[in-house]
Parts: structure tokens; C-alpha cells; sequence
């Protein structure tokens, strides 16, 4: 019973021990329990550091993003340096050029210009590098911030991982007493196993939430790892950062070490510059001081000069000075000057006047003196002239020695021509002879004399003697292009009468005639083939005329062009070969202008007969025969004939054989008296044609050479010599009258010639041909 009692007396305070135990486990449940909270709390209070610490990794992460801002930065950075190592570059090149344009000597205000705007460009680069270096500088401040913020981020985990390690450590010993309180429990009876059972339930319980809140920690302490992680990513970003910026630095270091030798290299530069300048400067002023002693020797010169002057000058004023007196005299002095002089001037005119007078009286008288020797010379030269002319040597002269030059002129005298025949030279004398080169007008210029003779009422004529081919025609009639004495003639006489018009009237007629065989033909007439005859005329004046002999009023050009025109149809119809037959005939021109001076009724003819003749070669020698000897004959027989009438005309024979032939028979009361007669002997030059051109010229120099005087007018029985004998004369000789002449048949010398001779003689002015 007592231990009965006992036992509940155990059993009791056993239970009050339980009771105690159960209120102890309450407590400790609710310590437990409290603690539990506690650590929910510290979780929570973890959570939320943790929550802060993700917050400030996301932040720091921001920031990170914001080190790729740096990186960007950086970037710009590097642009920017890319670009001022551009600038540095377009800068050295400048540099360069400015150090090449120094080499040459250059002092252009232009270079100190550039060189300014140079030193501005560097000192805008220098400015720029300085901004730069601040941005830098900020930037590093920027990124110690932030590393010292995470060096305190790092301290705080530091700190917050300490208080975990710490709490767990506290945890894990407040575990263990439970753990040991809980084996102490399972060592007591049954109950309290229960007890202990339950309290292992409770504290498998609270074991589990142990192991939740290790878990729990667990995750934590990886959540601390990956923030280690991130930070230790963090940190090496931070270095390739900070290793960047260093390398920025070092590059923005090179840089202005650049800058600085460009800045030195242009200091440099510019010093040589300034050297140079000063070079320059010293140069010019050497110059300029040597200059400068050449003008003070100029000076000294000019001051010498001026010394020597002053003399000269003081003479120089006193000369302008007397000068000057001499010019106040000068109007009094020139009065008295010009008074002297023109009574000196009026009495030397008045000599001068007398003078005059007694020239004029004596001119006067020489005048007379000289009409009375032209008069004499005239009576002498027997008014007649000779000419020679010599055409060119032509295409119809072929080629070869036949057709060389055999004539040559006198330079000094144009009356001289010289021929080479057989190898000798001889010279003939003429009135004037034309060489080949002569024109047609200066041809016409010696004849325009004798041609406004007529309109005096002088008789001319102007014949054309010489061998065909020889120029005759082309002299007479001449080209349309180049006409001859002919035409010009007839053009003078028109412009002389209109030129005396206001006095007189004149009317100006042609007549165109041919002899042919000796047959007389007026080639104007209706019937040209009709034979003419010269007659006496009848009313005993001794006069000739041609009865039927057609005469044209001319008044024009026009009119003289339509009279040749018409004279050559009716000479060209009349033969089958118009060139041979002018060559075997005579042409002749006759143009007579009868003036009436309206004042005193005077009455005037003249008569101009322009005469073509026939070819004088020798045909008949060659042993021609029927009528080409006939032709011939005639030919010989005229020319002769005009010949002898020229010789004795020119010889004032007694007997002018005019007769002889039917062309000095025509022309008779034109060669004879008062009349002017010019010969114009045409000759080729040509080798082949020596002979004949010598016959023409010792013809021309015949008719010439006639000597007048007595012996000449005793010579009147004396005749020309015949063609033929032309000749067989001696080269080179002129002869002399009467040489070698024939005797001319007494026959010739009939009482008829005779008494025409008188009467032609006699009858003084000649009257027209009347038609
Ligand atoms: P002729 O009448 O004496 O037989 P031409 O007058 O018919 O001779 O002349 C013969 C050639 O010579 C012609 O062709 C002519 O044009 C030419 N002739 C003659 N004389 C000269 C001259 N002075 N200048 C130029 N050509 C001339
Ligand atoms: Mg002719």
C-alpha cells in the first residue's frame, strides 16, 4: 500500500512532472513556436535583403548596362580620337606643305595668314583634346563611384552572410539542445516516451521546418553564389573597363604627344620662318643700303653736277635774259628788217621784172629763131620719119636656134639697133626704133603727134613696111584687146575735135582701100572686086580723085568699129586665104577731117592715110612663077616705087617719081608739099628672119640717111634702088647718096611727070579726094 501509495504518490508527482514537462513543452512549443516566427521573420527580413540585393544587382546590372553606355562612350571616344588623328593627319600634311612652300623662298603676308590660322586650328585641337581629358576625367570619377558602391555592396553581403553564418550557427546549437533536451526526454518512462514521441513528432515537425529553412538557406547561400558570381562578372567588366579607359588614357597621352611634336614641329617651323623673314629682312636692308649708297653716290654726283651747273645756268639766264631783250627789240628790230627787205624785195623784183621783159623779148625772138630752124629742119628732113619696130619672137617662130634672138638694142640710145647676121653684128641707126617689150600705146604715144597734124589740115601717112610676120598688121590694126594706130588714131582725132568744138566743125570720113596687083579696090564699096582709077581732076587744079571710092561719115567708135568690120567681110570675100592675100597687098586707111572755123569761115582738110603694106620678102628670088610671081613683081615694083618717091621727096629732088606705082600715084598729094610722112619698119628678131630684117633695115636706114644739100638736090635724077638691089649691098654701111643707086630711065622724067610735079608743088594746101 505504500508503495501503492507510493507509486501514486510517484505516479502524482510524475504527473506534475508531465505536467510541468507538458507546460514546459508548451512553452518551449511556444518558444519554438516564437522562434519559428522569429526565423520567419529573419527569412522574411533575408527575403527582403535578398529582394535588395537582387534590386541592387539589377541596379548595378543597369549599371553594367550602363558600362556598355561607357563602352559606347568609350566608342565615341575612339571616333572622336579617330577623327582628331584625321585632323592631326590633314594638319601634319598642312604642316608639310607649309615646310615644302618655306623650302622655297616665301615671305607672303598669305603664309602668316594660313600659319595664324594654323596655330588657331591647334589651339581649337588643344581646347578640343582638354575637353576631352575633362570628359575623361569625369568618366573615371563616374567609374570609382561606382566601384567604391560596390565595394560597400560587397561589404553589406559580407556583413548579411556573417549574421546568416552567424543565425545558422545559433540555429544549428539551439537544434542541438533541442535535439539532446529530446534525447534526455526519450530516456524517461512511457509517458513521457509518449511525450518524447510526441515532442519528436513535434520537433520531426520542426525538424522539417529546420530542413525547409536550411533548404530555405540553402538557396539562399546559391542566390549568394550566383550574386558572387554576377559580382565577380561585374568586377571583370569593371577591370576590361578600367583596362579600356586605360588604354584610352594612354592613347589620349599619344595623342597630345603628338599634338605636341605637330606643336613643336610647327614651332619649329615657324622659327625657321621667322629666321628666314629675318634673313630676308637683313637681305633687303643689305640691299637697300647698298642701294642707298648708290643713290648717295648718285647724289654726290647730281651735287657735283649741280655745281658745274650753276655756272651754265647763270650764263643760261643771262643768255635768256639778253634773249629776252632781243625779243622786246625784236618787233622794232623786224619792222625795220621788213621795211629794208621789201623795198629791197620791190626793187629786186623790179630787176626781176626788167629781167623778165628782156627774157621774154629774147624768148620771143629764140621762139622765132627756133620756128625758122624747125621750119629749116623740116625743109630739110623732108617731114619725113622712120621707125623701127621689132616683135617679140612668137610660138609661130618655133624652137631651136632658128628661132634665137638675132637683135639686140642700145641701151643708151633708142635709135640704135644692133643685128646678128651671118655671124657679123650690124647696127643700124633709126629715128627711134621700138624694142619687142614696147606697148602698142607707147607706140601710138610717138605717132599721136603727126595723127592731130591732120586736124591742122596737114596730110600724113603712116606706112607699115616689112616682111610678113614681122608685125605690120598688129602695129596698124593691133588686137580687139590691144588695138593698133588705127583705131587710136581715129579715137584721138574724135576727142581733138570735140575738144575744139566751141570754134569749129569738123567732119571726120573713111575710105578703105586695097592694091592688089596694082589694081586699086575700095573695100567699102558695094562692089569691092570693082577696079578704080586715080584721076587728074578736071578742073586743072592738079588735084587726084578716085571716082566710086566710098567715103563714111564717121562721128563714133561705134561707127569706125562698123567701117572696119565691113571693110574686112568685103576684103575676106574677095580671097580664098584673107591672111596670104593681106600679106600680097596693100591695105590703106584713109581718114580725112575737113574743119570749118566758125569765126572766120576758114576752111581746112586733112588727110591721115594709114597704110598696111604688102610683105616685102623676096619672093620672087625663090623661083615663084604664074601669079605668085606676078603678085611678087607687083609688090617689088611698089615698094620700090614708094621708095624712090620718099628718096626723092626727102633729097627735094626735082622729080618725084609718084607715078611709078598705083600706091604713090594715091597717096601723091599726101606725101608730097607740106605733108608728114613716118616709115615704120617692122622686123623679127628671130635668127631664121636675119636676112629679110636686114633688107628691111638697110631699107629704113636708106629712106633715113638721105642727105639734103646740094649734091642731093643736084642727085634728083638719081633713083631708089630696086628691092632686089637692097640686097646685094654691103653689110653695116650706111650709104651714102647716090651709092649704088640706078640710074631711074630717063623716061621717067617726061614733060607730064614734070608738070605734074609743078602743079603739085604749087597747090599748096591739098583739097579732098572728091568722092
Ligand atoms: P604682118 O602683118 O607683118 O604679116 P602680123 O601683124 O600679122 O604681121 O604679125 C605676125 C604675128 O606676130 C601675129 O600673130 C601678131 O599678133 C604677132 N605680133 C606682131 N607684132 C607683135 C608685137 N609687137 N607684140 C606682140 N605680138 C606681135
Ligand atoms: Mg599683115
Amino acid at each position: 500500500m505504500a508503495s501503492m501509495a507510493h507509486l501514486q504518490e510517484e505516479k502524482l508527482r510524475l504527473q506534475e512532472e508531465l505536467l510541468g514537462l507538458q507546460e514546459k513543452l508548451a512553452a518551449r512549443e511556444n518558444n519554438e513556436l516564437s522562434r519559428s516566427l522569429q526565423l520567419q521573420g529573419q527569412v522574411e527580413t533575408l527575403k527582403a535583403k535578398l529582394l535588395e540585393q537582387a534590386q541592387e544587382i539589377s541596379r548595378l546590372r543597369s549599371e553594367l548596362q550602363g558600362g556598355t553606355d561607357v563602352e559606347k562612350h568609350r566608342d565615341l571616344l575612339a571616333a572622336e580620337n579617330e577623327r582628331l588623328r584625321q585632323e592631326m593627319k590633314a594638319c601634319e600634311g598642312e604642316l608639310r606643305e607649309l615646310r615644302q612652300q618655306q623650302q622655297a623662298p616665301c615671305r607672303d603676308c598669305v603664309h602668316l595668314q594660313e600659319n595664324a590660322g594654323l596655330q588657331e586650328r591647334l589651339s581649337q585641337l588643344q581646347r578640343e583634346a582638354e575637353e576631352t581629358r575633362a570628359k575623361l576625367a569625369e568618366l573615371d570619377l563616374e567609374v570609382q563611384q561606382k566601384t567604391n558602391r560596390l565595394a560597400e555592396v560587397e561589404l553589406r553581403l559580407k556583413d548579411s552572410l556573417a549574421e546568416r553564418a552567424e543565425e545558422e550557427e545559433r540555429l544549428s546549437r539551439r537544434l542541438r539542445d533541442s535535439q539532446e533536451t529530446i534525447a534526455s526526454l526519450k530516456s524517461q518512462p512511457q509517458q513521457i516516451k509518449y511525450i518524447i514521441k510526441t515532442v519528436e513528432v513535434e520537433s520531426a515537425k520542426a525538424k522539417q521546418a529546420l530542413c525547409e529553412s536550411q533548404s530555405r538557406n540553402q538557396y539562399l547561400q546559391e542566390q549568394v553564389g550566383m550574386q558572387r558570381q554576377v559580382l565577380k562578372e561585374m568586377e571583370q567588366q569593371l577591370q576590361s573597363s578600367q583596362k579600356t579607359a586605360a588604354q584610352l588614357r594612354a592613347q589620349i597621352m599619344m595623342y597630345e604627344a603628338e599634338l605636341e611634336r605637330a606643336h613643336g614641329q610647327m614651332l619649329e617651323e615657324m622659327q625657321a620662318m621667322e629666321e628666314e623673314k629675318n634673313h630676308a629682312i637683313e637681305e633687303a636692308f643689305s640691299r637697300a643700303q647698298v642701294e642707298m649708297k648708290a643713290v648717295h653716290e648718285n647724289l654726290a654726283g647730281v651735287r657735283t653736277n649741280l655745281l658745274t651747273l650753276q655756272p651754265a645756268l647763270r650764263t643760261l639766264t643771262h643768255d635768256y635774259n639778253s634773249l629776252k631783250r632781243q625779243v622786246r627789240d625784236f618787233p622794232l628790230l623786224l619792222q625795220e628788217t621788213l621795211q629794208s627787205a621789201r623795198a629791197e624785195i620791190g626793187q629786186a623784183i623790179e630787176e626781176v621784172h626788167n629781167t623778165n621783159r628782156e627774157l621774154l623779148r629774147k624768148y620771143r625772138r629764140e621762139l622765132q629763131l627756133r620756128k625758122k630752124c624747125h621750119n629749116e629742119l623740116v625743109r630739110l628732113k623732108g617731114n619725113i620719119r622712120v621707125f623701127g619696130r621689132v616683135r617679140p619672137i612668137t610660138k609661130e617662130d618655133g624652137e631651136g636656134p632658128e628661132a634665137t634672138n638675132a637683135v639686140t638694142f642700145d641701151a643708151d640710145d633708142d635709135a640704135v639697133l644692133h643685128l646678128l647676121h651671118k655671124g657679123k653684128q650690124v647696127s643700124f641707126e633709126l629715128d627711134k626704133v621700138f624694142p619687142p617689150q614696147a606697148s602698142q600705146e607707147e607706140v601710138f604715144q610717138e605717132v599721136q603727134a603727126l595723127v592731130t597734124s591732120c586736124i591742122d589740115g596737114y596730110n600724113v601717112c603712116i606706112f607699115a613696111y616689112g616682111q610678113t610676120g614681122a608685125g605690120k598688121t598688129y602695129t596698124m590694126e593691133g588686137t580687139a584687146a590691144n588695138p593698133g594706130i588705127n583705131q587710136r588714131a581715129l579715137q584721138l582725132l574724135f576727142s581733138e575735135v570735140r575738144s575744139k568744138a566751141a570754134d569749129w566743125d569738123y567732119a571726120i570720113s573713111v575710105s578703105a582701100a586695097e592694091i592688089y596687083n596694082e589694081a586699086l579696090r575700095d573695100l567699102l564699096g558695094k562692089e569691092p572686086q570693082e577696079k578704080l582709077e586715080i584721076k587728074l581732076c578736071p578742073d586743072g587744079s592738079g588735084q587726084l580723085y578716085v571716082p566710086g571710092l566710098t567715103e563714111f561719115r564717121v562721128q563714133s567708135v561705134e561707127d569706125i568699129n562698123k567701117v572696119f568690120e565691113f571693110g574686112y567681110v568685103n576684103r575676106a570675100t574677095e580671097c580664098t586665104n584673107l591672111n596670104e592675100h593681106s600679106s600680097r597687098s596693100h591695105a590703106l586707111l584713109i581718114v580725112t577731117v575737113r574743119g570749118l572755123d566758125r569765126s572766120t569761115g576758114l576752111r581746112t582738110t586733112g588727110k591721115l592715110n594709114l597704110v598696111d603694106l604688102a610683105g616685102s620678102e623676096r619672093v620672087g628670088r625663090s623661083g615663084a612663077e604664074g601669079s605668085r610671081l606676078r603678085e611678087a613683081q607687083h609688090i617689088n615694083k611698089s615698094l620700090s616705087a614708094l621708095g624712090d618717091v620718099i628718096y626723092a621727096l626727102r633729097s627735094r629732088q626735082g622729080h618725084v617719081p609718084f607715078r611709078n606705082s598705083k600706091l604713090t600715084y594715091l597717096l601723091q598729094d599726101s606725101l608730097s608739099g607740106d605733108s608728114k610722112t613716118l616709115m615704120m619698119v617692122q622686123v623679127s628678131p628671130a635668127e631664121k628672119n636675119t636676112s629679110e630684117t636686114l633688107c628691111s633695115l638697110k631699107f629704113a636706114e636708106r629712106v633715113r640717111s638721105v642727105e639734103l644739100g646740094p649734091v642731093s638736090r643736084k642727085a634728083e635724077l638719081v633713083s631708089w634702088p630696086s628691092q632686089e638691089h637692097l640686097e646685094g649691098e654691103s653689110l653695116g654701111t650706111a650709104a651714102s647718096p647716090g651709092r649704088g643707086h640706078t640710074s631711074s630711065s630717063p623716061g621717067q622724067l617726061s614733060g607730064r611727070s614734070a608738070s605734074i610735079r609743078r602743079k603739085l608743088q604749087t597747090s599748096g594746101k591739098l583739097r579732098p579726094v572728091p568722092v
